[in-house]
Order: structure tokens, then C-alpha cells, then sequence
């Protein structure tokens, strides 16, 4: 069965101005739709159509890098447009808000230790908010399209809050400047979903 490019539950512009609707336009049709044509093509013919997402990216043979780039690239977007949304942005709530500060002391902090992740990851890649084994919350990020539940990747497990700094998450509206579209992001986090994926998880 093959993977299908998810529905945006909302309109190209609707991020405005925090993503403009050139780059949402671009990102989801071309780049997210990419990644799901390529991961299909990667997996055409093996077992491993009949595997769910997170079966493929949690057993991958990470030589395989058509298969490695193609399946995490579209996990992840699919978690990006979930996580962020119009009328969003402010703290997170309940459980999650608590294991925030349990985790990093205040809301505040964690900002700027997921914002320094995302800033200082150089190159391409992600920066990510997982929930381990244990319960504990842990800011880490990957290179590419690396996910945190690919085997012995380093930044360990589930994510639930994941931030693309590609460039061509921001480069149309904030060229060079990675740490403004960080601080934008902020604006459009969807703290009901993140609190959702935490309940599932921990
Ligand atoms: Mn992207």
C-alpha cells in the first residue's frame, strides 16, 4: 500500500506572516510530495510495503540512503504540519506543561535550549522534543532527514515537537536569518496537538 501525501488541515497562507504562503506552497507540494513519491519508489516491491511508517524508519538499514532520506523526510513533515497551525503559539497546558518545567525548569528555558538546537544545527536537518523511554523530555536534533526513532541515531525517543530548519523551511522569507524564523515558530506551535502526542507516548 502506498504512502499518501497528508491533507494541510488549513491554507497555504494561514501561517502568515510567521511562513509565508510561497514557502508553505513549495514545501508541502513539492518538497513533502517528493519525499512521499521517493519513499514509495524505495519500498516498491520489498516487504516493507505492507509496514507502517514507523516500522520502516525503526528497522532501517541505514545504508540505504534513498530509503533513509526518503522515508524520514516524509515522517517528519507529516509531524511538522500537525504540530503547527493558525491561532496558535503561546505556552503549552496540563500534563505537558508540567513535565516542561519538571524537565527544564521553566517554559523559558526550554525555548531557548530547543531555539539554540534548532539555531546551531549545522547545514540541513531537524531539532527535535522526545519523550524517552523513562518519561523523561529531551531537546536533541538530526542532521537531513534523520529521525530521532531510526536505529542508533544518537537522539532518542518519541518525538512530538519538531522544528524544519532546512532552508527551504524559511529561506524565501527570512533568507539567512535562521534564528528569526525560529523565534517566529513559536507563533504557530499547536501546544494541544504536542500535548496529544506526549498523552500517547508517555
Ligand atoms: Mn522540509
Amino acid at each position: 500500500m502506498a504512502f499518501k501525501l497528508p491533507d494541510l488541515n488549513y491554507s497555504y497562507d494561514a501561517l502568515e506572516p510567521y511562513i509565508d504562503s510561497k514557502t508553505m506552497e513549495i514545501h508541502y507540494g513539492k518538497h513533502h510530495a517528493g519525499y512521499t513519491s521517493n519513499l514509495n519508489n524505495a519500498i516498491q516491491g520489498t516487504e516493507m510495503e505492507n509496514y507502517s511508517i514507523n516500522q520502516i524508519l525503526e528497522n532501517l538499514d541505514m545504508s540505504n540512503s534513498a530509503l533513509r532520506n526518503n522515508s524520514g523526510g516524509f515522517f517528519n513533515h507529516c509531524l511538522f504540519w500537525e504540530i503547527i497551525g493558525p491561532n496558535c503559539g503561546g505556552t503549552p497546558s496540563g500534563d505537558l506543561l508540567n513535565s516542561i518545567t519538571d524537565n527544564f525548569e521553566s517554559f523559558e528555558n526550554f525555548k531557548n535550549l530547543f531555539s539554540k538546537a534548532a539555531a546551531t544545527r549545522f547545514g540541513s536537518g531537524w531539532a527535535w522534543l522526545c519523550v524517552l523511554e523513562n518519561g523523561k523530555l529531551e531537546i536533541c536534533s538530526t542532521a537531513n532527514q534523520d529521525v530521532p526513532i531510526m536505529p542508533g541515531i544518537g537522539c532518542g525517543g518519541s518525538p512530538i515537537l519538531g522544528i524544519d530548519v532546512w532552508e527551504h523551511a524559511y529561506y524565501l522569507n527570512y533568507q539567512n536569518r535562521r534564528p528569526d524564523y525560529i523565534n517566529a515558530f513559536f507563533n504557530i506551535i499547536n501546544w494541544e496537538k504536542v500535548n496529544e502526542k506526549y498523552l500517547a507516548v508517555s
